[in-house]
């Protein structure tokens, strides 16, 4: 091919292609820049030659580009080849591909430069909103979590008393009936009542009572080791599960409970209120039983309200 050929060859490949050319001298003013470069950049071929790199790099990014250009030019560098943010003339800001080397005249100098990029805006805008919809989503995880764990703690807690819920001590009775079982350790299960509580709610109102049924959860929890369990039963009675005890030692732990709330004295509204509690209580050892041992803790209960209340009776020391 002749060399006229090839001039016109290159010309076309310069004008007609997508990427950006553009060819500045060692200080980074422009001589040259195909149609693509003005495309992107807003800039006509004529007036690219009144600018420089600088104007077309936006302010933040300045010092960054000038030294990496001057590393080039001073031949520290052999070429750039970044990723980077142009200024288009209507202010526009972009990113690119941009991979810049330079050109050398016989002796060996610098004698200019020659830049090559592609608009990668839409892939780079795509990622950073990539990015910013996975930083959305790690919160609203974080978020949805916590609601998860909120959800899981109100689930299991009766929200007046903070205490378990019922259905949290059916599984905890489940739970230690199996243990007792295997440990051939005693089991005992007690239901405490609060005596004529009505009378409580009927006398000093409904908010009066459910602040006597808060106070009172913080005496009950009190009462008992670490490895038994209180929660709310019902509307104003309480189940206690008091694994690996002796019938001895669990009508201590029932008596201290009926003695404590005895001596409660509630503030509400200026009214001093006190009430009592009638507790049941059921022991078993060997083979013990979920259905038995709520029932016969009831029937106790029963029997403390029938003699009177304010007692603490168990079921096995009862005639029936
Ligand atoms: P007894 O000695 O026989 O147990 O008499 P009692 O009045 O305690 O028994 P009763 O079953 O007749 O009444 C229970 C009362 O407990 C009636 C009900 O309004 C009250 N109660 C239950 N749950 C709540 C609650 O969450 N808040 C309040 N303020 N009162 C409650
Ligand atoms: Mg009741
Ligand atoms: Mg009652």
């Amino acid at each position: 091919m002749k060399d006229a050929d090839l001039t016109t060859i290159y010309g076309q490949i310069f004008n007609s292609t997508i990427v950006a050319i553009s060819i500045t001298d060692p200080e980074g003013n422009y001589i040259n820049v195909n149609p693509a470069w003005s495309e992107y950049l807003g800039y006509t071929a004529a007036e690219a030659m009144e600018i420089s790199v600088t104007d077309v790099t936006p302010i933040e990014d300045r010092i960054h580009s000038q030294m990496n250009f001057s590393r080039l030019v001073n031949r520290k560098i052999p070429s750039i080849r970044t990723t980077r943010r142009y200024l288009r003339k209507d202010g526009q800001v972009f990113w690119a591909d941009l991979h810049v080397t330079a050109l050398f005249d016989k002796d060996g100098e610098v004698s200019c430069t020659l830049g090559l990029f592609v608009n990668i805006d839409p892939q780079k805008k795509a990622e950073q909103n990539l990015e910013e919809t996975n930083s959305q989503l790690t919160l609203a995880n974080i978020d949805l979590q916590e609601a998860l764990e909120q959800l899981r703690i109100m689930a299991r807690k009766d929200p007046l008393t903070n205490l378990y819920n019922r259905r949290v001590l059916e599984e905890v009775i489940e739970r230690e009936i199996k243990r007792s079982f295997r440990s051939k350790r005693g089991l005992s299960v007690a239901i405490g009542d609060i005596d004529d509580f009505k009378h409580v709610n009927d006398t000093y109102g409904h908010d009066c009572g459910d602040k006597a049924l808060i106070e009172l959860s913080q005496v009950l929890r009190k009462q008992i080791r670490a490895s038994d369990t209180v929660g709310r039963w019902g509307g104003e009675e309480f189940l206690f599960i008091l694994p690996e005890t002796t019938l001895e030692g669990a009508m201590v732990v029932i008596e201290r409970i009926r003695k404590a709330v005895s001596e409660m004295r509630i503030d509400c509204c200026g009214n001093e209120i006190n009430f009592t509690m009638s507790l049941g209580l059921s022991y078993q050892i060997e083979d013990p039983q979920r259905d038995t041992i709520v029932t016969e803790a009831d029937k106790a209960l029963y029997r403390a309200k029938q003699d009177g209340k304010n007692r603490a009776y168990s079921y096995q020391e009862l005639e029936f």
